[in-house]
């Protein structure tokens, strides 16, 4: 796939990018190597005054850069700028605790002092997805650099505009330049770059297959990784749940980002005694959206990615009805220029077709209907992909079986799944290991050295 920047509301090629040839590579990696030597002894407190600054920026800025991500990627603006903000709040977060959350810890043992150092590694690369392209980023790169670790992005090939800006704004806070450094290559030059020595671990968001050859090649070569992969996230309603936010919010969760989120709710699982009602009021939500120019503040669902992505969701559709599901809105894409997909919801969904098996990355809900909770944790559980869940009951045991049972990364009760600095976020089974923000996720590049004093 080619380096560029091709605006999906219209299908225009703005700009194009040469790849990096080896030799720029080979720099890159070794300003990484050189870099991290000294700013591994950086104090806590120039790292956290660098970030506030990012912070700063991305506040000042959100607008622009927000201007930057719909045009890349098509969400919409008033998202994109939301983003940004988001991301400053992250800047600020470690930027505050990354300190309190890397001291040395204590371990008490008779007659001798001992204790856990929290070291950083070195260079760290981050391959990472256009779906949120400076959240995803920051998310990484925040507590990265505030551990003291180095940073090196391969971003995805459709958002590089946003890969240098974020390399930029990192820079501008007052960063070392080699503390942080994008990389505009192709996934196939991601490979060398595992396997070069100076790199020291990696982390990827993005789809099984890739998350899969990436952590292949960093196991064979004994580097840590973190994978944040894909997700077909249940979405559970019984008849105790506040019906009107479980159905807005079951609109809002599988739209969100145009559909393209991991954490979507993307299979909206439904208690037989609330079934109907749920379903008539949630395809007229889903119907009701306004599909359009992403930049214009009356949209709420822009177009998805890539033509790409446009013809695998297409494909899904087409393929889960030639097999028996039914369309209850949407199904169709549009002919006009642009990769538009319509809010779409389907029912009737047979096991073994991609609505029921596979992750949709557009705004498609799978609709279910059962008849208990066994049948609710047992349909939810019926997935390769465990990342988040969301299950909306007032009864306190069924919260609990809930929390205990559903095999996911994350189980939200009464409320859709988000991710914020706070909280850590990951996922179970297929949808990857290690988990990102809150301090797990500072942690996961760390040496924790163990330490005896005599
Ligand atoms: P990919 O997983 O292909 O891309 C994500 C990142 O990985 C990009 O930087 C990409 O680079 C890179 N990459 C892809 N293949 C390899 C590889 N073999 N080795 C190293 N790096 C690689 O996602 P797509 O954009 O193609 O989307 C496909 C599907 O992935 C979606 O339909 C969705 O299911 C899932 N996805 C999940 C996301 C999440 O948030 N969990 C985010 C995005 C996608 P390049 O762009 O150059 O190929």
């Amino acid at each position: 796939m080619a380096i560029s920047t091709v605006n999906p509301a219209t299908g225009e090629e703005i700009k194009t990018f040469d790849a990096l040839g080896d030799e720029e590579i080979d720099r890159k990696l070794q300003l990484a190597a050189e870099t991290f030597r000294e700013y591994k002894k950086t104090s806590f407190a120039d790292r956290s005054r660098w970030l506030t600054r990012a912070a700063e920026i991305l506040e000042e800025e959100a607008e622009e850069l927000g201007r930057i991500m719909t045009l890349e990627m098509g969400k919409t603006l008033a998202s994109a700028i939301g983003e940004a903000n988001k991301c400053a709040r992250g800047c600020r977060y470690y930027a505050e605790n990354a300190e309190k959350m890397l001291a040395d810890e204590q371990i008490k043992l008779e007659g001798a002092r001992t204790f856990v150092r929290y070291q950083p590694i070195g260079p760290v690369l981050a391959v990472m997805p256009w779906n949120f392209p400076f959240w995803q980023v920051f998310r990484f790169a925040a507590p990265a650099l505030m551990a003291g670790n180095v940073g090196l992005l391969k971003h995805a090939s459709n958002v590089p505009q946003c890969a240098l800006a974020i390399e930029d704004i990192i820079h501008r806070a007052g960063f070392p330049e080699g503390a942080f450094q994008t990389l505009l290559i192709s996934s196939g030059q991601v490979q060398a770059v595992i396997d070069d020595p100076r790199v020291r671990a990696a982390t990827l968001t993005g789809s099984e297959p890739a998350g899969r050859q990436v952590a292949s090649e960093a196991g064979g070569n004994i580097k840590k990784t973190v994978l944040e992969l894909g997700g077909s996230d249940p979405f559970i309603v019984m008849p105790s749940a506040d019906l009107d936010k479980a159905i807005s919010n079951a609109v809002t969760s599988r739209t969100l980002n145009n559909g393209q989120s991991c954490i979507n709710a993307k299979r909206i699982i439904l208690h037989e005694e609330i079934a109907e009602d749920f379903t008539r009021r949630y395809v007229e939500g889903m119907a009701a959206l306004e599909v359009g120019d992403p930049m214009s503040e009356n949209t709420d669902m822009g177009p998805l990615a890539t033509p790409q992505i446009l013809d695998d969701v297409s494909g899904q559709v087409d393929k889960s009805v030639e097999a028996g599901a039914r369309v209850l809105t949407g199904g169709k894409k549009g002919d006009g220029p642009g990769n538009f997909y319509p809010p779409t919801v389907l029912t009737d969904i047979p096991e073994g077709s991609p609505a029921y098996r596979e992750e949709i990355f557009g705004p498609v809900a799978s609709l279910f209907r059962v008849r208990n909770i066994d049948e609710a944790i047992a349909l939810a559980n019926d997935s390769d992909f465990g990342l988040s869940s969301s299950a909306w009951t007032n009864d306190s045991a069924e919260q609990d079986r809930f929390i205990d049972e559903l095999e996911a990364g994350m189980t939200y009760i009464n409320r859709m799944t988000e991710s914020t600095p706070e909280i850590p976020f990951g996922g179970a089974k297929n949808s990857g290991y290690g988990r990102e923000l809150s301090h797990f996720g500072i942690h996961e590049f760390m040496n924790p050295k163990t330490v005896w004093v005599d």
